[in-house]
């Protein structure tokens, strides 16, 4: 039985005051949100601030990148013992637009998902194809690419933590959001992926999170794919109402599962 995860990446949205006061504005539904893990992803001038704030509930904090050295000379980077440091608990790892404006790619993705773990941090790896490869009917090759190469040389049990979000890059941030069943054959085939990579008991329990355009009002029947496990969820996570509305949603549908 796995756990649903839903996650916010808030992007370059918030400033610290901005950040607070929506987190706090979560601490009600986390007292009640048993059945489903909560985290939230702020800038990461806010980070601590939003640690701070979340301390002592059972919301996680995740950073939306890292670097992969340790420390260094490095401009501009952060390591993964600085975020923890700040109270993270997970890690964004090559979000579409990193991967498409910043140039991250399945081998750096690769030595950040190593560097998390050996830093102490949980990854949320983002795989999804762009709306060319799936018209070219090359959706598998490129997701099961990004699996195979982005989870490489993982051991067993890091592979299990690994927190894998499908996000469909035709669907982050356009309103179009993939059908349940486009979502849950990705999310099928890619748990084939990694069953083929670390073996079915592995596969079985790695949570796989849909993401693109998911809101309260198409969440609930996302989730009603058996393999579809929680949301990262971009801009209905900026306003604490309807990231709420959602938690208690994805709640009640694991519940009922
Ligand atoms: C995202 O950025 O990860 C995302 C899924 O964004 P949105 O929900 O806004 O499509």
């Amino acid at each position: 039985m796995r756990t649903p995860i839903l996650a916010g990446n808030w992007k370059m949205n918030r400033t610290v005051g901005e950040a607070t006061e929506l987190v706090t504005g979560l601490l009600d539904v986390s007292k009640r949100a048993s059945g489903v893990e909560l985290v939230v992803g702020p800038p990461s001038t806010a980070l601590s601030a939003v640690a701070d704030a979340l301390r002592g509930s059972s919301i996680g904090v995740a950073a939306q990148n890292m670097h992969w050295e340790a420390s260094g000379a490095f401009t501009g980077e952060v390591s993964a013992e600085m975020l923890v440091d700040v109270g993270c608990k997970y890690v964004i790892i090559a979000h579409s637009e990193r991967r498409q404006y910043f140039g991250e790619t399945n081998e750096t993705a690769n030595k950040k998902l190593h560097a998390a773990f050996g830093g102490g941090l949980l990854p949320i790896y983002c795989v999804g194809e762009t709306l060319d490869e799936r018209e070219g009917d090359v959706m598998e090759d490129v997701v099961g690419t990004q699996v195979r190469d982005g989870l490489a040389g993982l051991t067993a049990e890091q592979a299990a933590q690994t927190v894998v979000a499908y996000e469909p890059v035709w669907a982050i941030g356009t309103g179009r959001t993939a059908s349940r069943d486009q979502a849950q054959d990705a999310h099928a085939f890619i748990r084939g992926v990694l069953a083929d990579l670390c073996g079915e008991g592995v596969a079985a329990s790695v949570r796989i999170q849909y993401g693109g355009s998911a809101n309260p009002g198409n969440i609930a029947e996302l989730m009603s794919a058996p393999d579809i496990d929680g949301g990262l969820i971009g801009g209905a996570s900026l306003k604490a109402e309807s990231f709420a509305e959602m938690a208690d949603i994805v709640q009640g549908v694991s519940a009922a599962a």
